[in-house]
């Protein structure tokens, strides 16, 4: 019999599908995606004039133009949002509301090599791209009009990756997202009634039930979360309580470092290079909420696609037992 399970945070419920279950292994593509874009922009080889980057992992926040960088940053070409003019204010015009683009998009290009995942870098170069997040992230909170930096990466195809040299996208938004209101809202609920974070508390009940766990290191621990949404969706949280993802010290970057290329890897490996999204919930910029949101990082691999039962009724109905993901790759070790 299949099973409905509620995300303790949103309370969103998931159908876990058993009668339909699939195998973790099921999910391996029987190909990688191997098609070479034949000029790729972020590529320094094929750099026709380099546009100038804000960040390179020697000179941070200087507009610096470093031929041998590492880790930059440059503006979209095609920005989602502008940051030319001063914001102002909700617009209504009878029962709707407006507010005008403006916030700031960037692209993080990840690594030189075009061929090089996150998964597949170096310990030292995942830790260059995770303080170049941290120094976007901390240069954009200055904009006083901004209310949150979404940093997200979208990889392969079907997760709406439209170059395929690995890089990372930030969002400074006007407005903070729904979908971190939504867990707000949740945080603050479970904190009304329990006085304490329900993060903080799935951390503890994933360390005694173990059956979830993918990976931890001595600051940080990725799960499968119980109402999984999809196939091998992983969360990175910090376990210590930790509301700002800018707060992050120098051992805690190394080990959130060691996290995500562990999973990521995992998941390149054992899977055969899938689809996945990341992206990084955390406290907006102007903090309500008194401390109380605890930060993290939610991978979700995009092995399955949507119809109009999640559509119509925000349910989403998941083929795969999360403890089974979890322990495929808890136990898959690359060579
Ligand atoms: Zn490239
Ligand atoms: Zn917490
Ligand atoms: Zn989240």
């Amino acid at each position: 019999m299949s099973e409905l399970r509620r995300d303790p945070v949103t309370n969103r419920w998931v159908v876990i599908a058993t009668e339909r279950a699939k195998r973790p292994v099921d999910f391996k593509r029987s190909f990688r995606s191997t098609a070479k874009e034949s000029d790729c922009p972020f590529c320094p080889e094929q750099e026709k004039e380099p546009p100038l980057a804000s960040f390179t992992e020697k000179g941070k926040s200087k507009a610096v133009d470093d031929p041998n960088w590492v880790v930059r940053v440059v503006p979209n070409l095609y920005p989602a949002l502008t940051l030319k003019e001063k914001i102002s204010g909700l617009n209504q015009a009878g029962p709707y509301t407006s507010l005008s683009g403006v916030g700031v998009h960037e692209v993080l290009v990840t690594n030189r090599d075009h061929e090089k995942e996150l998964g597949l870098l170096s310990q030292q170069e995942v830790c260059l791209v995770i303080e170049a997040y941290l120094d976007r992230y901390l240069t954009h909170k200055r904009n006083s009009f901004l209310e949150y930096m979404l940093i997200m990466v979208n990889h392969g195809r079907e997760a709406g990756m439209s170059k395929e040299h690995p890089h990372a996208q930030l969002f400074g938004l006007p407005l903070v997202p729904s979908n971190v209101v939504e867990e707000l809202i949740g945080v603050r609920k479970y904190h009304q009634k329990t006085k304490s974070c329900v993060y903080c508390d799935l951390i503890r009940y994933e360390k005694e039930q173990k059956e979830r766990i993918i990976y931890e290191n001595e600051r940080f621990l990725v799960f499968a979360p119980y109402a999984s949404r999809a196939p091998f969706e992983s969360w990175i949280l910090p376990k210590r309580h930790q509301p700002f993802f800018e707060s992050l010290d120098q051992s805690e970057q190394n080990d959130l470092a060691d996290a995500l290329k562990t999973v990521l890897f995992k998941l390149d490996e054992g899977l055969n290079d899938p689809p996945f999204n990341f992206y990084i919930h955390t406290t907006p910029y102007k903090d309500h909420y008194n401390g109380l949101f605890h930060w993290h990082l939610e991978i979700y691999p995009r092995l399955a696609t949507f119809g109009g039962f999640e559509l119509g009724s925000g349910v989403i109905i998941n083929t795969t037992l999360p403890e089974s993901c979890a322990e495929f790759l808890r136990n898959f070790f690359p060579k």
